[in-house]
């Protein structure tokens, strides 16, 4: 079965609101967990996505760094679209 991300929670971890970067911490239901980097201006959009490495990648299985996490990110942001996540934790 091939693997599809489930966001379950996301924190901020930083932003520079001059820049409009923001930088926040997304863990899915499998305990996976990346770090998702976003441009707010013109509108929100992800910039980049990597795992965090406390879990194997949940795709590949390796511990260390690897680029599984890049062919989510359309799916990722679907998910924190429609979840309001970004939104959720820029309000905590
Ligand atoms: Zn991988």
């Amino acid at each position: 079965m091939s693997y599809r991300p489930s966001v379950q929670n996301v924190t901020k971890a930083s932003s520079n609101e001059k820049e409009g970067l923001y930088e926040f911490i997304v863990t899915m239901a499998d305990g996976s967990a990346c770090r998702v980097f976003f441009h707010r201006n013109p509108e929100w959009r992800l910039t980049n996505v990597s795992r965090l490495q406390r879990t194997p990648c949940p795709v590949c299985r390796k511990d260390f760094i690897c680029k599984c996490m890049d062919k989510f990110s359309g799916e990722i942001k679907q998910q924190l679209d429609d979840g309001q996540w970004i939104e959720k934790a820029l309000a905590q």
